[in-house]
């Protein structure tokens, strides 16, 4: 194994460089675990973002459905009223 930062040989099993003194083995976990945990969040936030569209989607339509359905309704009771007189 070789340091990363000077290019010196380093013992496996040290977490720092001998020679310079930089972290070798936590830091490249720490940086992989990251970015995964990064990319799974973004991913997690897609899928909340579609679920979040899709409930805007549904909403939207039940409230269109609704006032569609309500404008009928008022249009009949308007028609009734007009037979009544
Ligand atoms: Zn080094």
């Amino acid at each position: 194994m070789f340091c990363v930062k000077c290019g010196k040989e380093v013992s496996n099993e040290g977490n720092f460089c001998h020679h310079c003194g930089n972290k070798i083995k936590n830091e490249t976990v720490i940086i992989t675990s990251e970015k995964s945990i990064i990319q799974k969040s973004t991913k997690n936030n897609q899928k909340i973002e579609d679920k979040i569209i899709n409930v805007i989607k549904i909403v939207v339509a039940t409230f269109l459905l609704l006032g569609a359905w309500s404008y009928m309704i008022g249009f009949f009771l308007f028609l009734e009223k007009q037979l009544e007189f």
